[in-house]
């Protein structure tokens, strides 16, 4: 029988890993896929890939996908994440591999027969559930071709299923927000190293979170140079100016890197510190109140400075 071929969504996380096994105990070839942008890395899934010995496919959508967490159309999770909608994204480019239209490295001719993922029915409460998964299911065109080998009984049988090119009585049945039957799995299948769920994204930080929702307030038309900037640093705001006070050596020199035209960097002359950047997204120049309260802020956080009476400031 000719070889069964799935392209399995694979971030690394247990579910995924777990998915992506399951599959392969029923020798089908699997091809990982996995996505970069701005917001995640594709190291995790590197290291589940190298783990579980699947070729991996990497994907950057970062433009594309900020573009999407500026507006996504189903609404954000408890904090800036877009699940359904960043599923559909990553879904609909799946796709256009399945299907061999999208030219992809050396495997440009290569069509699957189903897209896989590690999807749990209800295991999160806005992008997991039911209604969740149809929609995802119809959004991203691959109706009848996705196949979710963790709750697989719980949903409809899907193409390759009804086919019989995967057998649905060695799937699963799993639902709900407990982890108890995956760590069991992985216990089974003696897997030992798997981050926490979404542990990878940037957007289910609440931190963070708090920080992007400003920035696309006061700078709707943000680029990536602007989200590489709130991951860096202490953040204060006045209206539209963010001062970013460097914690350590290392984020002080990736704040000079980042430095762009407009900006305003601040650092003691005599004292060692923080470097501190004054980025106005108005693009008009910065106030002296505001350029004041930023070298204060910038004396505050050194420890040698901070109650010193001669800070000299350079800017
Ligand atoms: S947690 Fe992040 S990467 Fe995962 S689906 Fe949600 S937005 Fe996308």
């Amino acid at each position: 029988m000719k070889k069964v071929k799935a392209l399995v969504l694979l971030s690394g996380g247990l579910d995924s890993i777990l998915a992506t096994k399951i599959l392969k105990n029923q020798r089908i070839r699997i091809t990982a896929l996995s996505f970069k942008s701005y917001f995640f890395n594709e190291k995790q899934a590197q290291r589940a890939a190298k783990e579980l010995r699947v070729p991996l496919r990497i994907i950057d959508f970062s433009k594309e996908h900020l573009k999407m967490v500026k507006k996504p159309k189903y609404g954000y999770g408890k904090n800036m994440n877009p699940c359904i909608d960043c599923h559909i994204l990553m879904l609909k480019k799946a796709k256009e591999i399945m299907e061999g239209k999208k030219p992809f490295g050396k495997l440009r001719a290569t069509k699957f027969h189903f897209v896989a993922t590690g999807e749990v029915l209800g295991e999160r409460p806005m992008s997991q559930n039911k209604k969740a998964l149809d929609l995802i299911e119809k959004e991203s065109s691959l109706r009848g071709y996705l196949l979710r080998p963790l709750s697989a009984k719980l949903l409809k049988p899907t193409i390759p299923e009804k086919l019989g090119l995967v057998d649905r009585n060695k799937l699963l049945d799993i639902s709900g927000r407990s982890r108890k039957k995956q760590l069991e799995l992985a216990k089974k299948f003696k897997l030992k190293d798997f981050p926490a769920p979404a542990g990878g994204c940037l957007l289910t930080d609440p931190e963070f979170s708090k920080r992007l929702r400003k920035l696309f307030e006061i700078s709707p038309d943000c680029r990536r140079n602007d989200i590489e900037l709130l991951k860096l640093g202490r953040h204060f705001s006045e209206n539209t100016t963010k001062i970013v006070v460097g914690r350590n050596e290392d984020e002080n020199g990736k704040i000079k890197k980042i430095a762009q035209k407009g900006d305003v960097l601040i650092e003691m002359e005599n004292y060692s510190g923080p470097l501190t950047l004054v980025r106005n997204y108005q693009k008009t120049k910065v106030s002296k109140p505001i350029l004041e309260r930023a070298k204060k802020l910038t004396q505050y956080y050194s420890t040698k400075a901070r109650n010193k009476k001669d800070v000299k400031f350079t800017q």
